[in-house]
């Protein structure tokens, strides 16, 4: 997908800090954090969202989640919200599937809301 901004990430066309990375996904900051060390799961692969993701996929997506948790844990975060946007009435914006981890400190003041 030549114009897809995060197939250009996986193919090394634009620089990102990566934070983790196997067979099927990478993870990188986002670029306009909603909290502090929020990170991007990113798909290898250009699949649009969970809608067309393998299952079989699913396994390396949790073992993208608990290497990053651990990371972060380590980094002095208490716990994480994973968010994933689907198809543009759910807030996706980058057509390419990821899935948001936001690292989350004990009284840090931030309220994740389902739906807004
Ligand atoms: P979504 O609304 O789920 O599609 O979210 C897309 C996310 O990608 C947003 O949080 C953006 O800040 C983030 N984003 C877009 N372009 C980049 C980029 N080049 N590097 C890092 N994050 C990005
Ligand atoms: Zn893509």
């Amino acid at each position: 997908m030549e114009d897809c901004i995060f197939c250009k990430i996986v193919h090394g066309k634009i620089p990102v800090n990566k934070i983790y990375e196997n067979d099927n996904f990478i993870a990188f900051p986002d670029a306009a954090p909603q909290t502090e060390g929020h990170t991007l799961i990113v798909t290898k692969k250009h699949f649009v969202n969970s809608m067309d993701l393998p299952g079989s996929l699913g396994y390396g997506f949790l073992d993208a989640v608990k290497s990053i948790a651990e990371i972060k844990i380590k980094e002095g975060f208490d716990g994480f919200n994973i968010v994933q946007n689907n198809f543009s009435s759910a807030g996706q914006v980058v057509m390419h599937c990821h899935f948001h981890f936001l690292p989350r400190k004990n009284g840090d003041g931030k309220h994740l809301r389902l739906v807004k």
